[in-house]
C-alpha cells in the first residue's frame, strides 16, 4: 500500500468480510465487547438465504436449533422447520436487534498483510484492519468433475446439494438449481457423476 493509499484507508479494529450469519454472529459478539469493526457484505446481509434458496426451501434443523446470538427462535412452533421466507423475516429481525455496521454491496476483491496490518481492497474503497474475520461461505464454487464433458448433451447437468433430496422433497420437482452447491456436496456428485450418465441424472435429481 502506497503511502497515499494508508493515509486514505478506512481502519478498522477488525473486518469481518461476509454477512452470513456467520460473519454477523461475530458481528453481534464484537459490539456485545465493545470492539470497533466493520462488516462488508457484497450483495445484502443474509444474501445466500435470500437469493440462492428456492422457493419451496424448508430448513432441515429445527427451529429450537434456530440460536442466532441474542436472538433465539421466538415462534410457538419449537418442532417445526422454518421455511425460506421465514427463515430471511428471522435473519433480519436479528440484523435489526442489534443494528451491525454493515455496509452491503461492497465486495471484497484482495486481501493481504503489509506494515499497517491486513490491506482489504473493497469495491468501496482500500480498509485497513488490524484482525479480519473472512466469512464468506464454504459453499461458493462448484467441483465439476471432467467427465462431465463426456456426458451426452441431452443430460441436463447441474452442481447438486446433498441438503435438498432429503430436506425438501417438494424442492425435487422444481425445475431450479441451487447456485451455492456444497464443496462437499460437489466431491460426492463428483464420485457418483464419473460413474455415467444414470449416476449424473440421479444427482440432478437430488437438486431439482
Ligand atoms: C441447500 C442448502 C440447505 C441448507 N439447509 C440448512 C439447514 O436446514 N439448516 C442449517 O443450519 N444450515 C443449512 N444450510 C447451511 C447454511 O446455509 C450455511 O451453513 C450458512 O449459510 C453458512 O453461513 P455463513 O455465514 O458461513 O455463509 P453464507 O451464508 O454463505 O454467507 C457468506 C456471505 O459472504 C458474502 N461474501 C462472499 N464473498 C464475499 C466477498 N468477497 N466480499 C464481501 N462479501 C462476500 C456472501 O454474499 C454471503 O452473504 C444449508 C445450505 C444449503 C446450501
Amino acid at each position: 500500500m502506497s503511502i497515499g493509499q494508508a493515509a486514505s484507508a478506512a481502519h478498522h479494529s477488525v473486518a469481518v468480510i461476509g454477512a452470513g450469519q456467520a460473519g454477523l454472529s461475530i458481528s453481534w459478539y464484537l459490539a456485545r465487547s465493545g470492539i470497533e469493526h466493520v462488516v462488508l457484505e457484497k450483495h445484502r446481509a443474509g444474501h445466500a438465504w435470500r437469493a440462492e434458496r428456492w422457493d419451496s426451501f424448508c430448513l432441515v434443523t429445527p427451529n429450537w436449533q434456530c440460536q442466532l446470538p441474542g436472538f433465539p427462535y421466538q415462534g410457538a412452533d419449537l418442532q417445526g422447520f422454518m421455511l425460506r421466507d421465514e427463515i430471511i423475516d428471522y435473519f433480519d429481525a436479528f440484523v435489526a436487534s442489534f443494528n451491525p455496521p454493515l455496509r452491503e454491496g461492497v465486495t471484497v476483491r484482495s486481501l493481504r498483510a503489509d506494515q499497517h496490518g491486513f490491506v482489504l481492497d473493497a469495491t468501496d474503497g482500500v480498509h485497513v484492519a488490524d484482525q479480519v474475520v473472512i466469512a464468506t461461505g464454504g459453499y461458493q464454487i462448484p467441483i465439476i468433475p471432467r467427465c462431465a464433458e463426456r456426458l451426452p448433451g441431452d443430460i441436463l447437468q447441474i452442481h447438486s446439494c446433498w441438503w435438498s433430496a432429503a430436506a425438501n422433497p417438494a424442492a425435487r420437482s422444481r425445475k431450479t438449481c441451487i447456485s451455492a452447491a456444497a464443496r462437499f456436496t460437489s466431491a460426492s456428485v463428483m464420485r457418483r457423476g464419473c460413474h455415467g450418465a444414470i449416476a449424473a441424472r440421479m444427482s440432478s435429481n437430488g437438486c431439482i
